[in-house]
């Protein structure tokens, strides 16, 4: 079969709720990924940086086939003898007293939003059904029914109504519109990425995050940092939160907590706030399986093992340094933090981001734009100086081919 073959088979079978790039990878080892022909390329996205700690991590590969050879699930009906392990790591790791497990990201937002709501109704004594949260414009936060709802990105909403209430958006990176809808004593929490990276890695200024939480401590309000994407050293520090010191009271992590190698989500908080859901009213069958708990443990450990933090933030630094030399009125804008980066492409003879993104494919670099203009840059924080400089060639090359 070629790569023809395998894209007209999905395109067959399966829904077409994706546009992906036509390229069709079958082995990924580090920040390389090699397609079906043999072809490789330099994986600048990290799906989505899941795979923070490279491809098929040899201690994470390990640590998910010793477990699956023991036990992969129990469901919560029963204890079993790694959860515990992994709620003491992450907890530790992060310095919170406890964690809620789940899978996928949008699971352990919703998970973070209904925590919010009834720590709003039992603690802050908002009345019954009243509670509002607010969330920023161009949000991204997954995709279920009441995630969507607080999107404003009519591709995201448009035809799944009718929306859940009780959210209020106001303009990311808009300190004054937050603090004039944030007295309301109706509002549990405020919702927010530190970099918005759906949206096309948008980075707000600095102290941003500070002043938010300042303001949510001022007004009784929970701040709710969604660190799916920007979590877990991707931005140059464990969490993008660190870079202005800032503590979320609930903490979302997913993506590479497993390092790409299953959907492992966490939601962290304290006891004030994680013992207000009891027993029954909250949970997942998957959630805290015992594969996930040593995969996420050892996704963990890689990070500090191999100073993950330390290199996204120097090899961030290096790449836009480089990019930002690359002279091509093509490209509008460098933009980023650590590994997670993104150039605006200004159209050229009619050609945009996605053609752009076909030929850094034709030239061994795999990326993906985002929102018609925005391509963005996030390979596996294992990437080295010389690596970098290897891809920032192809990228000018590239570029400076239209
Ligand atoms: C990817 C992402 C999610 C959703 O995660 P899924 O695992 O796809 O459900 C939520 N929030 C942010 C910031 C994300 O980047």
């Amino acid at each position: 079969m070629t790569s023809k073959d395998y894209i007209n088979r999905e395109d067959k079978f399966g829904a077409h709720n994706y546009h992906p790039l036509p390229v069709v990878l079958e082995k990924g080892q580090g920040i390389y990924v090699w397609d079906v022909e043999g072809k490789k390329y330099f994986d600048f996205l990290s799906a989505y940086s899941a795979v923070n700690q490279g491809h098929c991590h040899p201690k994470i590969i390990n640590a998910m086939t010793e477990q699956a050879k023991k036990l992969t699930l129990t469901s919560r009906a029963f204890y079993n003898d790694v959860l515990g392990e992994f709620e003491e790591y992450i907890t530790k790791y992060f310095g919170y007293d406890k964690i809620l497990p789940m899978n996928t990201g949008a699971e352990a937002d919703e998970t973070a939003l209904k925590l919010a709501r009834k720590w709003g109704y039992e603690k802050k004594g908002i009345p019954e059904n009243e509670a509002k949260i607010i969330v920023c414009a161009d949000n991204f936060h997954g995709r279920t029914i009441t995630i969507i709802s607080m999107s404003t990105d009519p591709e995201s909403y448009k035809g799944f109504g009718p929306y859940t209430p009780g959210f209020i958006t106001v303009p990311y990176n808009d300190i004054d519109a937050l603090a004039k809808e944030i007295e309301d004593t109706n509002i549990a929490a405020f919702l927010v990425e530190p970099i918005q990276g759906e949206a096309g890695v948008f980075v707000p200024d600095q102290g941003y995050l500070k002043k938010a939480y300042d303001l949510c401590k001022k007004n009784n309000v929970l701040f709710i940092a969604d660190e799916v994407q920007t979590g877990i050293a991707r931005t140059g520090k464990l969490l993008a939160v660190d870079h202005e010191e800032v503590r979320p009271d609930i903490l979302i992590l997913g993506k590479a907590l497993s390092g790409g190698a299953m959907p492992v989500s966490a939601v962290l908080a304290d006891d004030d706030i994680m013992l207000v859901i009891k027993p029954g009213e909250h949970g997942s069958t998957f959630g805290g399986n015992p594969v996930a708990g040593k995969v996420a443990i050892a996704a963990l450990e890689i990070i500090k093992d191999e100073n993950l933090a330390e290199n996204a933030e120097k090899m961030g630094k290096l790449f836009r340094d480089e990019l930002k030399k690359i002279d091509s009125d093509m490209i509008e804008l460098v933009r980023g933090k650590g590994l997670l980066n993104a150039i605006i492409i200004k159209p050229k003879n009619g050609k945009e981001a996605w053609d752009v993104c076909m030929k850094l494919r034709d030239n061994g670099l795999l990326a993906k734009p985002t929102h018609g203009h925005i391509i963005r840059f996030a390979p596996p924080l294992v990437i080295n100086k010389e690596q970098i400089l290897e891809a920032v060639r192809i990228i000018r090359e590239t570029i400076l081919s239209f």
